[in-house]
């Protein structure tokens, strides 16, 4: 611990271990603590929280950070807490009126688990809200777990099939390449398709966003159009915007002939702030080939496909179906690195000379902001919290 004296002027980040299951990421790798010592921080961490990202707490201490045992002691130093996932309520409670919070809060989806933060004055920065613009590419953890996840989930497919992904031509006659099917052409769905292709698959893509045939195209595979009538699909920031039934069903019919022939589907498909879209009904999975699998990405906000359930794995005439809802905590090493640096530029952003200094009319800190002083700070959740109470 520093001294007494200097705790009053040096900031102090802290990170824990992370608590959920199956979690191995950590908030904070040892690279990017030095660069925050740089910045005149002092940072403790828990002990053990990098192990599962394969950091020993001398890796930590190698670098100017200093490791406690004690997670209450912890909290109460900590003048921001910076984590992967929302606290628990009780380590919100630990933590000092005033003290910064910054990881993905899940704001839009769980708004009432903040309300802990709000009631202990705490000023609460989401990850999941930084804002999709030049100046904060490098804080946009959004997209570094979606493209792991877009990866692996090409991988577990490719594993779970009864089949090999490429060509092969061999003495014993040919082998055709699988068939891979990704609907959403997002960040995970572009790098889905980026990897089945690497291993020589051949893929098709769907998505609402007419914007996204193209890059979809520029990876060598095929886009599947659906006529929408000249809908509006997607909002001012370039996400796509909630579908009428109408609108969906269209997609749906689609999607169900090409499942068909399909031998790994990978669905990606989100709405910020709502219920994923249902793109496969069971009609769909049912026109699937044995042996087949589907790996729904969108497990945590209501699954793509009606029959997957989270992190459980349902088979149903042969048909695979899987819907991890954490995979870039499969790949620790890598996920903590693209994080830990994302969580860092945007502390950057926070700490000058040494001192914390939150400038709420900055276009990145402001936007990002969940909760402070007391207040809701961002509206879209704020107009959520009233809803559930009217
Ligand atoms: P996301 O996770 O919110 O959604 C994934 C994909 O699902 C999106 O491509 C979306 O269009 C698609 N989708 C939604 N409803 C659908 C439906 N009914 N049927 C089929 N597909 C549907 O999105 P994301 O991966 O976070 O990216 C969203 C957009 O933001 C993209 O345009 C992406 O290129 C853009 N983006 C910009 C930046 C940047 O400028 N810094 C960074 C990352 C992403």
């Amino acid at each position: 611990m520093p001294p007494a004296a200097q705790l009053s002027f040096i900031i102090a980040p802290v990170v824990l271990n992370e608590t959920g299951d199956g979690e191995a990421r950590v908030a904070l790798m040892p690279e990017s603590v030095q660069k925050l010592v740089e910045a005149k921080a002092f940072v403790s961490l828990e002990s053990g929280a990098g192990l599962g990202a394969a950091r020993t707490d001398e890796d930590y201490t190698a670098v100017g950070a200093s490791v406690v045992k004690d997670r209450k002691a912890l909290l109460e130093l900590a003048d921001v807490l910076v984590v992967v996932n929302r606290p628990a309520p009780k380590d919100f409670n630990g933590l000092k009126k005033g003290a910064v919070v910054l990881g993905f809060l899940r704001p839009l989806d769980e708004p009432a688990k903040l309300v802990p933060a709000l009631e202990n004055g705490l000023t609460t920065f989401s990850m999941e809200l930084v804002p999709r613009i030049t100046r904060a590419q490098a804080m946009d953890a959004l997209s570094s777990m979606a493209t792991i996840a877009g990866y692996k989930a090409v991988l577990l497919g490719a594993n779970r099939i009864p089949r090999m992904f490429p060509l092969l031509m061999t003495a014993a006659g040919t082998v055709p390449p699988a068939r891979v099917l990704v609907l959403g052409a997002g960040v995970a769905g572009l790098q889905a398709i980026a990897t089945a292709r690497r291993l020589g698959a051949v893929v098709e893509a769907y998505d609402v966003r007419a914007a996204a045939g193209e890059q979809v195209r520029s990876l060598g595979a095929t886009f599947l159009e659906v006529d929408l009538g000249g809908l509006q699909t997607e909002d001012k920031g370039g996400y796509a915007v909630e579908l009428s039934e109408e609108a969906l069903k269209r997609g749906r019919d689609l999607i169900a002939e090409r499942a068909k022939t399909a031998d790994v589907i990978i669905t990606t498909a989100q709405v910020p702030g709502r219920r994923a879209p249902v793109l496969m009904d069971e009609a769909a999975v049912n026109g699937m080939r044995r042996g087949a699998v589907v790996i729904d990405l969108a497990g945590l906000t209501g699954g793509n496909v009606t029959l997957s359930k989270p992190d459980e794995i349902v088979e149903r005439d042969g048909v695979t179906i899987m819907a991890p809802t954490n995979l870039p905590a499969t790949v620790p090493v890598h996920a903590s690195q693209l994080y830990s640096r994302n969580v860092t530029a945007f502390l950057k952003l926070l700490i000058k000379d040494g001192t914390l200094h939150l400038d709420m009319n900055d276009d990145v800190v402001g936007p990002s902001c969940v909760t402070h002083e007391g207040k809701w700070a961002n509206q879209r959740v704020a107009a959520a919290i009233d809803a559930m109470v009217k």
